[in-house]
Formats: C-alpha cells, structure tokens, sequence
C-alpha cells in the first residue's frame, strides 16, 4: 500500500510503500524525514507494525467525537517526531479484527507498540502535553 507523505521541510509529496524494516521513510528532494501517519487496516497490521520506531496506534471510529479531538494532535506529533515515531490510525468498524485481538473496548484508544508488543495504552482524548509525556521516554532523542 502507498502513502502519500507530505514533506514538512520542501513541501514535496512523497509516495512511500513499504519502507526496509528498521528504517523511516525520508524526502526524496531533501532527504528529510517525514512525517510517518497512515490508516492501517487489519490486512496490513502485521506489517505496520514492522517499523525501525515505535508505533502509536490509534483506534478510532468516524461518529467519535473525542477521536476528532485527537485527530490534529497525532497529525502534529508525526510532524514533531518524524523520524522517531510511525502514527498508524485504525477504524475500529472497518478493522475489527485488529481491535478485538488488542482488546479494545473503548475509543479513543491509543497503544504505543515497540518491537511488535505494547508497551503503553492511552484510553480517552488526553492533551498534546500529557501524550508527549507518555511517549517521550520511549522515543530516541
Ligand atoms: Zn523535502
């Protein structure tokens, strides 16, 4: 599956596939890295998973009305730690395998995976600043 990754830096849109296995998808023009958000679906967890950072998992639902609070947040976090951190976003109506296998029972929920396990569950639209505070120790600075 392609994303189309927006470069922060050049503004150049990058199409990103599969990125190698510990590695983060950079700009093509600038070499910068980019911003790493997409919608996962249950075909394609396993693999989103796969990423040389960790991953925040978001599962949400259209008619949430905290989800769209979170929304803005985790497109800004991607920018602040891109490069350091893949934002996978999960619809829980469209992906209920994915949810049921981590036991989601409400939204929004966000699971920060390293390695391919969770290591922190976030439950309910917490601000910027607390969320930064909960992923922070896991980040490489
Ligand atoms: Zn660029």
């Amino acid at each position: 599956m392609n994303d189309i990754l927006v470069c922060p830096n050049c503004n150049s849109k990058n199409r990103v596939g599969q990125v190698p296995s510990g590695r983060v998808p950079v700009c093509a023009k600038c070499q910068q890295a980019l911003p790493w958000l997409h919608n996962g679906s249950d075909q394609s967890f396993a693999s989103d998973l796969e990423a040389g950072v960790p991953v925040l998992v978001d599962f949400w639902a259209p008619w949430c009305g905290p989800c769209r609070m979170v929304a803005p947040v985790l497109e800004e976090l991607a920018r602040e730690h891109a490069g350091k951190l893949r934002i996978v976003k999960i619809n829980v109506d469209e992906n209920p395998q994915v949810s049921q296998n981590f036991s989601v029972r409400s939204i929004p929920t966000l699971m920060l995976f390293q390695n391919g396990r969770p290591v922190d569950t976030l439950v309910g639209a917490l601000p910027k600043g607390q969320l930064n505070a909960r992923l922070s120790p896991h980040l490489k600075h």
